[in-house]
């Protein structure tokens, strides 16, 4: 028998009811069954996975106490695990394996937790319903007809169908919350900076978190206290100290302040999402919560500042996918014929030129061949050109223009400034309230291949969340119901920087308050 937390499978294993090869296999049968049609793995080694987990039963029969032991989580295909492909849903990577595990790898491996398989993700985790996937699109195991979010959409969807305990997404703008709520799991952005990213290919680095996605607050707060806290690899990673996390979990709201910024219920949000959100705000109230509007007043330059500053980031972050470095190359012969080819068609041309006496043409051609890309070159873009999305091309083009001489006072210059306004709003609110309540998403999940064609649409659906990012402070989602249309919503919790704890303690209260 599978147990849906990890909290409960941990009583089991401690009961001896279960051990933790029994619960790797039975989560290879849940993958063997549905991942046909829910496309949520890209690989996975069930034979590492289970001797890993023979080792840990072995070790646990000797009195090792591992905080994770067992814990059988999914590994969104952008963070390392050394030895192992690492494709980040893209064709570039092709053939390349991880030369090291992340640092987050590392320790959840120390800590006992058993790694399950590569989940699927938007490329370079660039996208919000996992349709810009190499893959293929992942589906919404509530309903497979839609996109599961994105861009860990797969980590979520691992989640939600029952094929690991947790996983590990990575949120650059939402890409953790987002399809928490979509697929009714509970996902944490954690504070910028609290986990390491060292192994975690990078999208747009000042804005990238690796963050746990789970079924219960307990089993997310678990994993954060072995991934979190100061990594020599990361000199971004943070010296703040690492609080422990279970004991936020105490159940209790009271006293608390919880903010509602009025710019997140406005124009675009689901009626009916509004209302449930409406519910657990008097829940919250009722347990002795004080609820304040508040206001963030920047809010509304979140969205064009984000994709702004991580397309720009994420021009120079991808520029290291040459065809010569990593994965995928062109086919190196054909590139070289055709630029012979090239060469000798120009070389023909000047020939003739020559004979007939046109020394001015001559010069203009013989000026062209000299500017003609070398083959090295045409390596490069070649392989660019067949190995990224659409998705990412558009991004690279986007991020390389507002960095340009011409445009970067214009573009990244002014988006570099409202991002410190964005960040002033927290610091100002985050005095008068602990948390802020607000929506997760602006509507439930959408249909697979019904937001392809429009963009600024597929953009907007990070309204909510992009913020959280370019202010660096964290972030969780809690699954509060169903929509009418079947789909799950979810409830964002924001706080100040490296306060998960508070938002973990609302968080499990809401989630032990579901039947009201
Ligand atoms: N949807 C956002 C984007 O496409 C966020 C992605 C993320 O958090 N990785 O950039």
């Amino acid at each position: 028998m599978k147990y849906s937390t990890y909290r409960d499978a941990r009583q089991a294993l401690d009961k001896g009811e279960t051990n933790c090869e029994t619960l790797v296999s039975s989560f290879f049968k849940e993958i063997e069954t549905a991942n046909e049609e829910l496309n949520i793995f890209i690989s996975s080694d069930e034979e590492d996975a289970l001797s890993r987990a023979r080792e840990i039963d072995q070790m646990r029969a000797q009195g090792a106490d591992l905080p994770l032991a067992g814990m059988v989580m999914g590994i969104k295909d952008v963070i390392c695990i050394k030895g192992k492909p690492v494709t980040c849903g893209s064709r570039i990577l092709k053939g390349f394996n991880s030369l090291f595990s992340a640092t987050a790898i590392d320790r959840l491996y120390e800590a006992g937790a058993l790694f399950i398989g590569k989940t699927n993700c938007d490329e370079f985790a660039m996208g919000s319903s996992n349709e810009n996937s190499a893959f293929g699109p992942v589906k919404n195991p509530v309903n497979p007809e839609y996109v599961p979010g994105g861009s860990s959409g797969g980590s979520a969807a691992a989640v939600a169908a029952g094929m690991c305990h947790a996983s590990l997404g990575s949120d650059t703008g939402g890409s953790v919350r987002q399809p928490a709520a979509f697929c009714g799991v509970v996902g944490l952005k954690p504070t910028y900076g609290r986990v390491s990213r060292y192994g975690l290919v990078a999208y747009a680095s000042s804005f990238d978190c690796i963050g746990p996605l789970g079924h219960s607050v307990g089993d997310v707060a678990d994993i954060l206290q072995v991934i979190a806290g100061e990594d020599p690899n990361d000199s971004t990673s943070s010296t703040v100290p690492v609080s422990t996390y279970r004991e936020a979990l105490t159940g209790s709201v009271e006293g608390l302040r919880i903010g509602l910024p009025k710019e997140y219920y406005a124009e675009g949000l689901d009626g009916e999402i509004g209302e449930m959100l409406d519910k657990q705000v008097k829940e919250l109230q009722r347990q002795g919560a004080t609820i304040k509007e508040v206001s963030l007043p920047n809010t509304e330059y979140g969205v064009a500042t984000y994709y702004i500053l991580a397309t720009a980031e994420a021009s120079s972050n991808l520029a290291r996918y040459d065809g010569i470095r990593y994965g995928y190359r062109t086919d190196v012969d054909a590139v070289r014929a055709s630029v012979k080819e090239r060469e000798g068609r120009l070389t023909e041309e000047v020939n003739a030129l020559r004979k007939a006496g046109d020394t001015a043409q001559v010069e203009v051609l013989e000026k062209e061949i000299r500017l003609l890309p070398s083959l090295l070159e045409e390596v490069y873009a070649t392989t660019r050109s067949e190995g990224f999305g659409d998705e990412v091309k558009q991004r690279i083009l986007l991020g390389t223009y507002v960095l340009s001489a011409g445009y970067y006072d214009a573009y990244y210059g002014k988006a570099q400034r409202a991002r410190a306004l964005i960040r002033r709003d927290f610091e100002e609110v985050f005095n008068d309230v602990d948390v802020l309540l607000t929506p997760a998403t602006p509507t439930p999940g959408f249909k697979i291949g019904s937001r392809v064609e429009d963009p600024l649409a597929m953009y907007l659906e990070d309204i909510y969340t992009v913020n959280a990012n370019l202010a660096g402070i964290p972030g969780l989602v809690v699954p509060i119901g169903n929509h009418s249309i079947g789909l799950p919503v979810g409830m964002q919790l924001l706080s100040r920087h490296f306060d998960e704890s508070v938002l973990l303690r609302v968080g499990d209260a809401v989630m032990n308050n579901q039947n009201i």
